[in-house]
């Protein structure tokens, strides 16, 4: 039997796997606010990058690990593959750490080996020990995943996972990459390694998969009856194309359905103790802030984050709700951390209480950050009496896509109706301290807002995505706006909020070319080379 610790534990791959969805890059300090918030979520494992992918991703992962790492806290974990070159960057970036732990991989399937590795078996037989041992000699714990596991010859990745207990791995991860399983075969592939690899007994099996077919959870639900002690996961589900097994669904359904899954972890039926560690009442703030920072939103009939999870529309179910809630609620709103009595805030609030809110909420500001943030919220609480949760995020994220401009909105004029041509000047200020003004004509206020924009900063992109969608309920809503554009196949998102819409649409707009244009600025310290593209697992 693999290596039991005594629950299923919960590794978060939002910030590294979910960061690899196109468009949902994160910076800095929207990374460290999310591991912030997956710490007080109470996740075990936090992957917080891969490390030797540019000199930023390695900044990321060093800070997360020296701010979030602590000794009750999460282990903070990065991704490497099997070089001394990754593994080394990857142990310094996590050093900090109180718990550390180094993920390293390599492919174990035929196709793999031949056509991308080109490397026989017994070369892979041979690196994969030496490469485990390297990482054991720098950290105590670490990970080996097979890629490509789910096409490999089972023989031989037995023994290579046997080879890599040897060398010191604590966790044997089983990804599934390319979300092709069903949840039999992936039970059976997990029961097979745990028959067959005679030292798994060391290590904890772990699994990562991809929701192509929509079957990620369910595969991993299988795969914890088989004997997989870990769960590779993000937030919302996101991830490369269809994203990945979502944290929230794998963990409602071990704490909804305790009584089914105990007996397959050795407990009584009826034992009341949590099958993960996880602080369930965390789930609905962790699914905003991810949503709110990615600018990926959550559909509505998502499994429990989605905004209609808990709403009862028809007659029938609203009679039955109020008779019971448990008649068609499986779930009580408030174990995800959903009250339906919330004070909001207003005009006449004060510092301390916004500040007590954002807490709240997962954002800790200190110093001129709060400043910023109370100014802007002191301004929109004078056009709208009520200022909600959602507000207040909006004004966050703005925040936070503020800090590293280069460019900043100054004005924005635009003149619209019937029978008009719509008309646009916009106002831009530099970092430099420079200032430039641009008017144009647009099919349309927003279109007229963006031709001005392009015709002063002069970077080549195109538009790929423009949605406006209402903030919170009212005449007086607060509209958010989000911005992709597209520039050498890299795509650059911008979001921004006003109770304007063209003036969000305006501040979305130069969210976007200023991260474009600091995409391509390279750090003067590695300047020649370029971020290595994302590992396939
Ligand atoms: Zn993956």
């Amino acid at each position: 039997m693999a290596r039991d610790p005594g629950r299923v534990l919960i590794f978060d791959t939002t910030l590294r796997d979910g960061e690899q969805s196109p468009g949902a890059s994160l910076n800095l300090d929207e990374k460290l606010a999310i591991a912030q918030q997956l710490a007080r979520l109470r996740v075990d494992i936090i992957e917080a990058g891969f490390p030797f992918a540019s000199p930023g991703d390695f900044d990321a992962v060093q800070t997360i690990a020296r701010q979030v790492g602590r000794p009750d806290g999460p282990v903070i974990c990065g991704l490497a593959r099997a070089t001394r070159g990754d593994i080394k960057a990857c142990a310094d970036a996590v050093a900090p750490a109180a718990n550390q732990r180094i993920h390293t991989f390599l492919a174990t399937s035929d196709i793999h080996l031949e056509h991308k590795l080109r490397k026989s078996r017994a070369e892979v037989l041979q690196i994969v020990p030496e490469m485990v041992a390297y990482a054991r000699s720098l950290v105590d714990d670490v990970e080996f995943s097979c890629e490509d596991a789910g096409r490999s010859d089972p023989e031989f990745m037995y023994q290579v996972i046997e080879a890599a207990i040897a060398a010191g791995a604590t966790t044997i991860n089983i990804p599934d990459t390319v979300g092709y399983a069903t949840p039999a075969e992936f039970g059976a592939l997990i029961s097979g390694i745990d028959a067959h690899v005679p030292s798994i007994g060391q290590a904890v099996i772990s699994v990562h998969g991809h929701n192509d077919l929509g079957l990620a959870v369910a595969n991993f639900l299988e795969a914890v009856k088989n004997g997989a002690r870990q769960l590779e996961c993000t937030i919302n589900g996101i991830g490369e194309r269809a994203g990945n097994a979502s944290l929230e669904e794998l963990v409602m359904a071990l704490h909804v359905r305790r009584s089914y899954f105990n007996g397959y972890l050795g407990r009584a039926e009826d034992s009341s103790e949590p099958l993960t560690g996880i602080q369930t009442e965390e789930i609905y703030k962790t699914s905003r802030l991810v949503s709110n920072l990615t600018g990926m939103a959550v559909q509505p009939n998502k499994a429990i984050v989605g905004a209609n999870a808990f709403a009862h529309e028809s007659g029938i179910h609203q009679d039955g709700v109020l008779k019971n809630r448990l008649t068609y609620e499986i779930i009580d709103a408030r174990t995800i951390g959903l009250s339906d009595n919330r004070i909001s805030l207003g005009k006449l609030s004060g510092r301390s209480a916004v500040r007590a809110r954002l807490e709240e909420l997962g954002y800790q500001l200190e110093g001129e950050d709060l400043n910023d943030a109370f100014a802007r919220f002191k301004e929109l609480a004078d056009r709208k009496r009520e200022i909600t949760d959602r507000d207040l995020e909006a004004i966050v994220r703005q925040n936070a896509q503020q800090i590293e401009s280069y460019y900043q909105l100054a004005g924005v004029q635009v003149s619209c109706g019937r029978d008009l041509r719509a008309t646009a000047t916009v106002t831009l200020r530099t970092s430099d301290g420079e200032e430039c003004s641009q008017a144009a004509i647009g099919t349309g206020p927003v279109d007229a807002v963006c031709q001005a924009l392009n015709g002063l900063v002069q970077v080549p992109n195109e538009l790929v995505e423009f949605s406006v969608k209402s903030v919170t309920e009212g005449i007086d809503a607060m509209g958010e706006v989000t911005i992709r554009l597209r520039q050498d196949g890299r795509l650059y998102s911008g979001h921004a909020a006003d109770t304007d819409v063209v003036v969000a649409a305006a501040q979305a707009f130069v969210n976007a070319l200023n991260r474009l244009v600091s995409g391509q600025k390279h750090s003067p310290l590695h300047p020649q080379r370029a971020p290595l593209p994302a590992p396939a697992l």
